[in-house]
């Protein structure tokens, strides 16, 4: 197969078996998509609300069956209420000499996310007033919004301020406030059963690479993948949504549906090169959590955390109302990379295997747990004999190939899943997953869910 076929396809049991080459291939080819599609994402101007959100999620459905939903203003959601839709269309501050400072066409950090309105010609001094900058780095400008206090504001470089001349400044903001909705991104991919896996990712920041982006074209990817799948036993359901209020919207509209969550992942930050980092669910153990924890620990440098209340989607998810198995898959997370929040969190800062080994980790935890079953030994009074069932060759372990079936005849009595079996042998889930099946062919394995 070629190795352009095999990315494309992002078939996880394809691609989990690859070779070392098909590995880079994979890398490279899926890498190089994800990276086209954030370049064509990054200008466009996301908002917790407005049109940016709207055409991001209409390039992502170009390739993928996703549903818009719209929560309109107003509407009560738990502790908040959605707010009034903002939109821009144009912004800049024009100098003394005429020449533009500052221009929503050369980035949309440029301007204070919800600015109200303004046209008006103002001294330096107040100005100053409503320029925000980069607390630490004089050169970065900063990403900035005002969801919930009504202002105008522009960002810019320190320096940049410092740099400006006394004299008037023409400011331009040409934005609308008002009563619309709230705009979310839905993929559903039926499953045999009604037991649901949730994957969700923030949509709401402006041109901002790793801490947005990243996120969401690994979803779109994902979403690709498992469409793709001839059969899966979880119902998929993946989300794009603008941060804290959309999963809020989400979890609002399927209260009724919640106990079909079984597992679930919040993904965001997963283009930068620093190592996969796992933040375990509210519960601390649900089996995403272990499943997450046992594919990281091949991943060289990774990091598995304990569950805290900061970070992103999982706010919400797992907040003690709701408390749902979902846990928080990273590179480096928000806040603790120091491009976060600014400028320098660009194209530059996310890299094609990054972006491809992040996809292809949330792949295989997904194998584990669609893969994952509690099996029952059906010959308990002693070892049964493997050899005369020819059970040695089939499992590729190397030196010791029937290590995997006797940790799964020992194990299997009902109270442990593979995944259990796999933590306790120390061995390869996938290893573990192949023995188990291998014995159920000759009879010797039940599986009980
Ligand atoms: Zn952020």
């Amino acid at each position: 197969m070629p190795p352009g076929e095999a990315c494309r396809d992002y078939r996880p049991a394809g691609c989990l078996a690859m070779t070392v080459d098909l590995e880079r291939a994979f890398a490279s080819f899926v890498g190089e998509e994800l990276l086209e599609l954030m370049r064509e994402l990054f200008p466009l101007s996301r908002s917790l609300t407005g049109d940016g959100v709207r055409e991001t999620l209409a390039v992502l459905a170009r390739d993928v069956p996703l549903e818009v939903v719209e929560t309109p203003s107003g509407t009560p959601v738990f502790d908040w209420v959605v707010p009034r839709e903002w939109n821009i269309r144009r912004a800049w501050v024009e100098g003394p000499d005429g020449q533009r400072v500052v221009d929503l066409a050369d980035s949309t950090l440029h301007v204070l996310g919800y600015s109200l309105p303004v046209d008006a010609t103002i001294g330096l001094d107040e100005l100053r007033q409503h320029v925000f900058t980069h607390r630490d780095d004089p050169d970065l400008v900063p990403y900035r919004t005002s969801y919930w206090e009504e202002q105008w504001g522009f960002c810019m470089s320190r320096r940049q301020l410092e740099s400006l001349p006394e004299g008037r400044y023409h400011v331009v903001i040409d934005s609308t406030l008002a009563n619309g909705s709230l705009t979310s991104g839905e993929v559903r991919i039926p499953g045999t059963t009604d037991a649901e896996f949730l994957l969700s990712t923030h949509v709401c920041h402006p041109a901002l690479a790793n801490d947005n982006l990243s996120g969401v074209v690994v979803l779109w990817a994902l979403a690709k993948a498992l469409a793709r799948q001839e059969e899966l036993r979880f119902t998929y359901r993946l989300l794009w949504s603008p941060g804290t209020l959309g999963p809020l919207c989400w979890l609002s509209r399927n209260l009724e549906g919640l106990e079909r969550v079984h597992h679930g992942l919040a993904i965001s930050c997963v283009g930068d090169s620093g190592p996969l980092r796992y933040k375990r669910s509210r519960r601390g153990n649900a089996t995403v959590d272990r499943a997450a924890a046992h594919v990281l620990a091949a991943e060289p440098g990774s990091l598995v955390t304990p569950w805290e209340p900061g970070g992103g989607d999982e706010r919400q998810f797992c907040s003690p109302g709701f408390d749902l198995p979902l846990g928080a898959l990273t590179r480096t997370p928000h806040g603790l990379f120091p491009q976060y929040h600014s400028s320098a969190d660009d194209l530059d800062l996310v890299t094609p295997a990054a972006l491809a080994s992040s996809l292809r980790t949330v792949l295989e935890i997904i194998e584990v747990i669609e893969a994952n079953a509690t099996c029952r030994n059906l010959s308990p009074y002693g070892e049964p004999q493997l050899g005369r069932r020819g059970l040695y060759q089939s499992v590729p372990d190397g030196t010791r190939p029937e290590a995997a079936l006797l940790w799964v005849l020992s194990f299997s009595d009902g109270s442990r899943d593979l995944l259990a079996i796999a933590e306790r042998s120390g061995l390869p889930f996938r290893t573990i997953q192949q023995a188990a099946a291998a014995l159920e062919e000759q009879e010797l394995l039940e599986r009980l869910s």
